[in-house]
């Protein structure tokens, strides 16, 4: 029987649960599908797992990746899987390397695609700081290890299936790690969850504040290329692309934005493009559904009028 292992972040169920999709692409046929939570508390979970193991640890030891790590290694040894997935979320991040040493295998981070190649599994994940991507094939006994960058996969099958809940004290370890104190990073928003994106580059640096407006105006968000973020223009949290976000828009208007690959890495979901530039043939064209060619501080001030208009006159 194959069997899939996920860990499950307890600050970022959605994507974490996005996994599944990841496993079903994995796995060809059916497989068992087991999810370990570090979470004292009861967090709400669709009925989409067979298995959810849930670790309750003191509060101090869901912050030590190594204990977390330690604690899912003895599961495989107990029940063996043939691969174990992890959402590259900050903590996942810190998870995924400890988990595979302990494992003694290999880890692919920070994966973007899963393919097979003539029955062959073969998984893709930026190289060389996105320059090029790398193909990697499995070798040896297993597991399969991966951790997945989030919002690339989406699980829309929702297969309901037996959620068999198994609570875990496990032993704890020499403590390590101790909160000291919390504190709360005030997100307004999360352009991950927006449906429209309006997103500025280095070709509208002097403009950010009407890509807000037209953004605000459209029911959506404004985003930014790292230029715009480097530059201190915009806040890393709304970076799009392989060191900032991955997004997955119904549309993406980028304005004055080149179209590197490190960008185009987070905006392979999109469903539709506009993009705005003075060079026609600038590379984001080529993955646009509409290119405009012209001022995108132009474009921005007559769109903008153009929905007002519209808006005061219903
Ligand atoms: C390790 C690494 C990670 C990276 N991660 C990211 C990332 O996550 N996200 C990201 O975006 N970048 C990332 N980058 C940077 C990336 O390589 C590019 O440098 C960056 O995306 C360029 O941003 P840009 O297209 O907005 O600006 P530019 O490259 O300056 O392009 C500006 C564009 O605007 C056009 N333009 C100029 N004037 C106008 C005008 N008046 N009206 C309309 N168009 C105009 C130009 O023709 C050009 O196409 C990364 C780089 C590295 C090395």
């Amino acid at each position: 029987m194959i069997r899939c292992l996920i860990y499950i972040d307890p600050s970022e169920t959605e994507c974490s649960l996005d996994l599944i999709e990841a496993a079903r692409q994995l796995h060809e046929g059916p497989f068992e599908l087991t999810g370990v939570l570090c979470d004292r508390r009861e967090i709400p979970l669709p009925r989409v797992l067979d298995r959810l193991i849930q670790i309750e640890q003191p509060d101090n030891a869901y912050l030590d990746p190594a204990q977390v790590a330690k604690t899912m290694h003895e599961r495989y040894r107990a029940n063996g899987y043939t691969s174990i997935l992890i959402p590259a979320t900050p903590f996942g991040r810190m998870l995924a390397p400890r988990l595979a040493m302990l494992l003694g295998t290999g880890l692919v981070a920070d994966i973007t695609q899963i393919r097979r190649n003539n029955g062959v599994v073969e998984v893709i994940r930026p190289a060389y700081s996105g320059s090029l991507m790398a193909c990697i094939r499995f070798v040896g006994d297993g597991p399969m290890m991966m951790s997945v960058r989030p919002n690339v996969f989406h699980d829309m099958v929702k297969e309901i299936r037996a959620m068999q809940i198994e609570h875990l004290v496990p032993q704890l370890g020499e403590k390590r790690i101790e909160r000291v104190w919390v504190q709360r990073k005030q997100i307004s928003c999360d352009i991950r969850e927006s449906e429209v994106l309006v997103s500025g580059g280095g070709g509208i640096a002097k403009s950010f504040a009407k890509i807000e407006r037209l953004a605000k105006l459209l029911g959506g968000q404004a985003s930014a290329s790292r230029k715009l973020v480097d530059a201190g223009i915009a806040p890393r949290s709304i970076q799009v692309g392989q060191s900032g976000k991955t997004v997955s828009p119904e549309l993406y208007i980028a304005l004055g934005i080149n179209g590197a690959i490190q960008h185009i890495e987070g905006i392979k979901q999109t469903k539709h493009i506009i993009s705005v530039n003075i060079n026609k043939d600038a590379p984001l064209g080529s993955l646009s559904d509409i290119v405009v060619e012209g001022d995108a501080d132009r474009f921005l001030d007559l769109l903008i009028r153009r929905i007002q208009q519209y808006q005061q006159s219903e």
